[in-house]
């Protein structure tokens, strides 16, 4: 498995990458964009003055746009990088001002509300192939990105039925370039999945963090002090963006509601198993759930280095 990006292409694949919404996941798209020479020019956008300043302090694109529609126009590729939320208002704005012949893509989180959220926007002649790399940090903002984000993590496209096949492929090869893998999955199949394995996780992440800060028999300086046990890999996750995951749960909410309740179902037959003393039914569970994590380590998405992969300077 490679742990570099590798030299620069000898051509890039666009011409001109129009990226808004300059937070994680945009910065790291223009800063892998730049290393790797994906696109001979970079345009950024973003709602946030502060974010337009800090992004043009950082030069980490050609030019900084002081609106979305002026960084699309002559673009051969966009891609949204704002919360789920925005994506819908930001197509309307650019929808007028795409490139016949362009490739429009986002890295949202969930698939198919943005996917009904963004279409009826496109002037025909766009070729719209909704992304999301499963990739990220609880890090946000223009300064958190670094080009390397991507590196060996899966890249996931949702194109639409009917979606043009060189479209896919010249966004599959840009993906590539960027250090991904590529996987085509069917929106709602994408949501299902990342409920699993992404929101319902946060969801609990999130929970546990509250429940802790409100007990009142343990004080919260027990907690940190404490917290090496569990709890803080737990802080972890729940320090991630608070806007970005509400408009994750408000527009995954069949998919996660749908695995929140197995989830319920399978925590209530773990505390059945607590409460009759069931030792045996437990340490089944928990060797099974050793394996997954093996597996995950075995497949490069995780390190094998003990206490969760922390290093001695590594944040
Ligand atoms: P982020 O660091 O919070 O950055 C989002 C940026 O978009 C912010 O600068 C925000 O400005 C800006 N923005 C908001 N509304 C906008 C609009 N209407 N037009 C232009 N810019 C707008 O978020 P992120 O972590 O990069 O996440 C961006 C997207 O990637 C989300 O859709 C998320 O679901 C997806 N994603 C995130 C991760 C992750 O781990 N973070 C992983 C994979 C995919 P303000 O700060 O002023 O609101």
């Amino acid at each position: 498995m490679p742990d570099r990006l590798g030299a620069p292409l000898n051509e890039p694949l666009f011409e001109r990458l129009a990226l808004i919404g300059i937070g994680l996941i945009g910065s790291s798209l223009a800063r892998v964009a730049r290393s790797k020479g994906l696109a001979r020019t970079i345009v950024a956008a973003d709602a946030s003055g502060e974010v337009r300043a800090k992004t043009a302090e950082l030069a980490i694109a050609d030019k900084v746009a002081e609106t979305a529609a002026a960084a699309v126009a002559g673009a051969d590729l966009v891609i949204l990088c704002a919360p789920v939320g925005a994506m819908g208002t930001i197509a309307q704005e650019i929808g007028p001002y795409l490139a016949p012949g362009a490739i429009l893509s986002d890295v949202g989180s969930v698939k198919a509300s943005i996917i009904s959220a963004v279409a009826p926007h496109l002037p025909a002649g766009v070729h719209f192939v909704p992304a999301h790399p499963v990739a990220g940090t609880e890090y946000s903002g223009p300064e958190a990105g670094f080009a390397t984000l991507f590196l060996n993590r899966w890249c996931i496209l949702t194109p639409p039925d009917g979606a043009d096949p060189k479209a896919v492929e010249r966004l599959s090869a840009f993906w590539r370039a960027a250090g991904a893998n590529v996987e085509i999955m069917q929106p709602a199949h994408h949501d299902l999945v990342l409920a699993i394995t992404s929101h319902v996780p946060h969801l609990i992440a999130y929970n546990i963090v509250g429940t802790a800060a409100d007990l009142e028999e343990v004080t919260r300086s027990e907690v940190i002090k404490f917290s090496a046990g569990g709890f803080r890999d737990f802080t972890r996750i729940a320090a991630s963006d608070p806007i970005m995951w509400r408009d994750i749960f408000l527009n995954n909410k069949e998919a996660v509601l749908e695995m929140l309740g197995r989830f319920t179902e399978d925590l209530t037959a773990l505390q059945r198993m607590i409460r009759r003393g069931d030792g045996q039914g437990l340490s089944d569970l928990f060797t099974r759930t050793r394996a997954i994590r093996r597996g995950i380590i075995e497949q490069g998405q995780e390190t094998a280095a003990p206490d969760f992969g922390r290093r001695a300077g590594e944040r």
